[in-house]
């Protein structure tokens, strides 16, 4: 039988309609959530991606407060802008857009967040706080992952997780989630010998390397839950995640699609996330 599709649009619209009340909630108590996002430079992709969340706020009620800084901005000036969105009451998130152009440090940069308005849960206390299993803002693209997990009913306690990627913004705090989440996890990188024999043995296999096809069929389990992070471009220039989703689907109990899975849970979980903020903020 081949694989469940796990529908990322249609779960992150379902989240979207439940923050409706949330919002209209704090409405009454004269407080609108707001998310600054700051762009640095011209790169076309993060402009996208801006675009995007901006539009996803908007469309959500959420307001946005967008900032399109030139790429040569000093690190001076650009800490001081984002020092002044911690000082202001209307901002209950802020997000950099990464990666930052050179010599830019995009690190530095995200400590200078308030860590009580890092929405996407980048900042080094954010990390160090899922670390100990007690997470004040979740990473936006693992925790996306986790709901889709739990959308599908599938509790990862007891469970062999395996993460392909192991960096600060997805492998390590996805590992660190599905950790707290009482499964057994294994973190796999570009230096681990024999990726095929590690997936083979896994329960639940979320893939965020960045290489087109790097998960093929004969590396699933059948019936695994496969989640695909990665988002890479095919020579026509289409959207392809990290799975081989054609050969997988024959041989997974449930897969996530490129386009279509993760992405837009990932926006999903930013306005989550700076809901959440808000109401901090407002108790
Ligand atoms: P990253 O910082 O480049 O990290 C990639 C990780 O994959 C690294 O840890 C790397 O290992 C590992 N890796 C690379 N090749 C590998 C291989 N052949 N076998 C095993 N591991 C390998 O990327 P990222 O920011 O984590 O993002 C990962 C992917 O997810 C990218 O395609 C990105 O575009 C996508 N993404 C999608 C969303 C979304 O919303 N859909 C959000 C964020 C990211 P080393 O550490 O050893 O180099």
């Amino acid at each position: 039988m081949p694989a469940q599709i796990i529908d990322g649009k249609a779960l992150a619209a379902r989240l979207r309609a439940e923050l409706a009340p949330r919002i209209a909630a704090l409405r009454t108590r004269g407080v609108q959530p707001g998310l600054a996002v700051i762009l640095v430079g011209d790169d076309p992709a993060s402009a996208v991606y801006v675009r995007n969340k901006v539009k996803a706020c908007e469309d959500t009620g959420i307001r946005s407060f967008f900032e399109h800084l030139p790429a040569g901005i000093g690190e001076a000036e650009l800490l001081a802008r984002v020092r002044r969105l911690n000082q202001d009451p209307a901002v209950h998130g802020i997000l950099v857009q990464m990666p930052l152009p050179r010599p830019l440090d995009g690190q530095k940069v995200v400590e200078a967040i308030a860590f009580d308005k890092d929405v996407d849960g980048l900042h080094a206390t954010n990390a160090g706080l899922t670390l100990m299993g007690r997470p004040h803002f979740r990473s936006c693209t693992p925790y996306g992952v986790m709901k889709m997990l739990e959308s599908i009913g599938v509790n990862p306690a007891g469970k062999h997780a395996v993460v392909i990627g192991r960096s600060n913004m997805v492998g390590k705090p996805m590992a660190m989630l599905l950790l707290a989440a009482h499964a057994t996890v294994t973190i796999c990188h570009s230096a681990t010998p024999d990726l095929g024999a590690l997936l083979r043995q896994a329960d639940i296999v979320v893939a965020a390397a960045g290489r087109r096809g790097l998960v093929t069929a004969e590396m699933i389990k059948p019936g695994a839950v496969v989640i695909d992070v990665g988002t890479n471009k095919t020579p026509e220039g289409k959207l392809a995640g990290d799975v081989d989703f054609a050969g997988v689907s024959r041989v997974a109990g449930w897969i996530s699609p490129v386009p279509g899975g993760v992405g837009p849970m990932t926006i999903t979980m930013l306005l989550v996330n700076t809901v959440e903020a808000a109401e901090r903020a407002a108790t």
